[in-house]
């Protein structure tokens, strides 16, 4: 896709958007409460969204492209935007399943965040944030394994190519292999547009408060929100937001 190109579908609906540099462009954009917690109006939600995701989808294009005609890899999304509802069913299943298993709600939760986000808090919620892989021919059925995107694994070749080429297009790993970073486990296949995702993210610890999120769970039925205290959350904002790729932060 060409430049002009790009331009064009980057400003469809209207926002303003300034031009930073050839790689990348500025969202002057403040996020609602509910845009940030995966919650927005989806009337609005259609028109708005478009806008916000169009140019992380319209950059993984190119990268896709780049992968197949460099390097023969056909890369594949295994997910991108999920809203609240859709976490809070990921989440409510998972808890009764662990559950059931003889876990107290305590176990469980701490089990469930070692991959999966609480509703509200994930970073998909924001349409900047993917799960690659690769199309190959003897593929897992289970495709978000650590061993798949390690050396002689399935999906190992986009591994590689993406860690030399992801941040070309503005994609970087959200979750690293880093023993020292503390919250979700190492996950090789998430990576987040940055352009895009650090304005969520600022804004995100700015504006979502605590109190409000342990509200919102108690009118929403999320289980396990009777050890979802405040102090625990603290902890888990601290570890599981805060504590990412530290090439998030800079600019
Ligand atoms: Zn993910």
């Amino acid at each position: 896709m060409n430049r002009r190109c790009f331009i064009k579908d980057s400003v469809l609906g209207g926002i303003a958007l300034s031009v930073l540099s050839k790689q990348s462009f500025a969202f002057t954009k403040e996020f609602s409460i509910n845009e940030l917690t995966g919650r927005a109006d989806t009337n609005l939600f259609d028109k708005e969204r478009q806008i916000l995701f169009n140019e992380p989808l319209i950059k993984f294009k190119e990268m896709k492209k780049a992968a197949k005609n460099e390097a023969h890899i056909k890369l594949r999304l295994a997910s991108r935007y999920r809203n609240f509802q859709r976490q809070k069913t990921i989440w409510n299943n998972k808890f009764r399943k662990f559950t059931q298993a003889g876990k107290t709600p305590r176990e469980a939760v701490q089990e469930i965040i070692t991959v999966s986000t609480i509703p509200g808090t994930s970073r998909h919620h924001w349409g900047t944030d993917i799960d690659l892989y690769q199309k190959v021919s003897n593929s897992p059925k289970l495709k978000l394994e650590k061993e798949h995107f390690q050396a002689g694994g399935a999906f190992y070749n986009a591994f590689r190519w993406l860690q030399e080429n992801a941040h070309k297009f503005g994609f970087f790993l959200v979750y690293t292999d880093d023993e020292k970073r503390k919250g979700f486990d190492y996950e090789p296949w998430h990576y987040t547009y940055k352009p895009l995702s650090s304005l969520f993210f600022t804004q995100y610890v700015e504006k979502v408060q605590i109190d409000y999120l342990l509200r919102l769970y108690q009118a929403e039925g999320i289980l396990g929100r009777e050890v979802l205290t405040k102090k625990r959350m603290e902890r888990y904002f601290a570890e599981h937001i805060r504590d990412i790729n530290p090439k998030l932060y800079n600019q």
